[in-house]
């Protein structure tokens, strides 16, 4: 079994979660996996070896970039920093708002999180409509970094999030 099936095996679809007309991917049984989360963590270091040997840090998304991101960084030896949910940092924040697939949010990060020509690169669990990975690239742009891309472990092809994000390199692990 590849790496990549280990981690598709990993994934679950509950319908009608948090509303009725969704399918909510749930990525759960990869975290409860110590193989299959390896494989997820393996599968993105080599990308950012391969692709983005300049990164400087790699920037999580709440909540379950949260997951992923910390252990990725460590991995590549830099540092990690969080984009967080509206009042939820302490300090100077940068804020911006956003639509979800299902509701509407506002992200923030710490002013000094990043320093401006700092190159980063984007983590979450997830691309669905992109509104949230545009929101985190307009607050790396508010900070004057440069993005080099974005990182999930599942992208929603049907939504075409990666158009919203064009102006971005996307990778992502699983397509559905
Ligand atoms: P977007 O902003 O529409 O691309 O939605 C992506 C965000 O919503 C990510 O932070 C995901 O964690 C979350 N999300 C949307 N749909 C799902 C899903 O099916 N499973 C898990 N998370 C989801």
């Amino acid at each position: 079994e590849s790496k990549l099936q280990l981690v598709h095996r990993h994934i679950r679809a509950f319908p009608d979660f948090p509303k009725k007309g969704i399918l909510f991917r749930d990525i759960c049984p990869i975290l409860k996996d110590a193989a299959a989360l390896t494989a997820v963590i393996d599968l993105f270091e080599e990308h950012v070896r391969n692709n983005h040997q300049q990164v400087d840090l790699i920037v999580g998304l709440d909540a379950r970039g949260f997951l992923f991101g910390p252990l990725l960084a460590q991995r590549l030896g830099i540092g990690f920093v969080l984009i967080r949910k509206k009042g939820k940092l302490p300090g100077a924040t940068v804020s911006v708002s956003y639509d979800l697939e299902y509701g509407k949010a506002e992200a923030e990060v710490q002013e000094d999180a990043v320093a401006a020509g700092q190159k980063v690169l984007l983590i979450d669990d997830l691309l669905a409509t992109g509104g949230t990975l545009y929101a985190a690239c307009e607050l790396m742009k508010k900070l004057q970094a440069e993005v080099l891309g974005c990182m999930v472990v599942i992208e929603l092809k049907e939504l075409n999030g990666i158009d919203k994000l064009k102006t971005h390199n996307v990778f992502s692990l699983v397509q559905y």
